[in-house]
């Protein structure tokens, strides 16, 4: 039994969705959360890196897929399961099987959260998300530049057009904290929050650049992270953040009264 499902969606490649994705998982698991996650990148897992695993293979009892249980949650990655080289040229039939495989064919037990790492852009996965699942919302990653705001606009007009509640932006790579301690605003810090604010979205919060959190995701040990207490502390407040929009949303699908119209 899944309580709550939540996308996280990126207007484009490259702006991190999968990295904080990962991480919100595992602070969502540290607050004592059952958490499952994943991989609907079905065109280009990052999971077996991201959570380092090269070394473990998959399992299933008959047709059902045991997931990863790694770093306190759940996990389950098409990249464990066929030549993540191949899935790249998947046309949309393919990748929509392979998703809805993964998504109901796989033994989560009973979760809190499923947080589900989409692909890039608007392609045909959240369809068959939005078809398959009873989503919660989504959360929209999001850098600062103009550019990237522009595309996570769209992933955003997307959600809502599956009639997806798009629950906050997150911005990433917000700053960089030099040596010196100094903060650079390399991509124009704030950008993505003033585009939650535009758009009316709760913004969730926004995570500067940290080598440590590159490293760490490049070795596959998230919970290296919470060892930089900064970077601690602004993924636990993102998750606190998250948490609370999905206990706002399920209230609020609580009190959804059905009508019938009399003529
Ligand atoms: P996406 O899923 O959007 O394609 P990834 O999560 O794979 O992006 O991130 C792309 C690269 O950027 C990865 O190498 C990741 O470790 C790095 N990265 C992401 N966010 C940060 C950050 N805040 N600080 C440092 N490196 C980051």
């Amino acid at each position: 039994m899944v309580k709550q499902v939540i996308a996280v969606g990126a207007g484009k490649g490259g702006v991190g969705k999968s990295t904080i994705s990962v991480n919100l998982a595992v602070a969502l698991a540290r607050m004592g959360a059952k958490v499952g996650l994943l991989d609907g990148d079905i065109y280009g897992p990052s999971l077996p890196t991201l959570l380092g695993l090269d070394e473990l293979s998959a399992t299933a009892h008959g047709n059902i897929l045991m997931p990863f249980e790694v770093h306190g949650i759940k996990a389950m990655t098409i990249g464990k399961l066929v030549d993540p080289e191949k899935a790249l040229v998947w046309r949309g039939p393919m990748a929509h099987g392979a998703f809805k495989q993964l998504a109901t064919q796989t033994d989560w037990g009973a979760l809190d959260y499923l947080i589900i790492d989409l692909p890039p852009g608007t392609g045909d996965v959240p369809l068959t998300l939005a078809q398959l699942l009873p989503v919660t919302g989504a959360v929209v990653v999001c850098t600062p530049q103009r550019v990237a705001q522009d595309d996570a606009r769209r992933a955003v007009r997307m959600f809502e057009g599956l009639g997806i509640d798009v629950l906050g932006v997150i911005e990433n790579m917000s700053f960089f904290v030099g040596d010196d301690g100094k903060e650079y605003d390399l991509f124009g810090r704030g950008g993505a929050e003033m585009m939650a604010q535009q758009m009316g979205l709760p913004f969730l919060g926004s995570m500067p650049i940290h080598m440590a959190l590159r490293k760490n995701s490049d070795a596959g040990t998230p919970l290296a992270n919470w060892d930089v207490p900064a970077m601690g502390r602004q993924l636990d407040t993102m998750a606190q953040a998250l948490a609370g929009q999905i206990s706002v949303a399920s209230l609020r699908s609580q009190f959804v009264q059905p009508t019938i119209s009399v003529r």
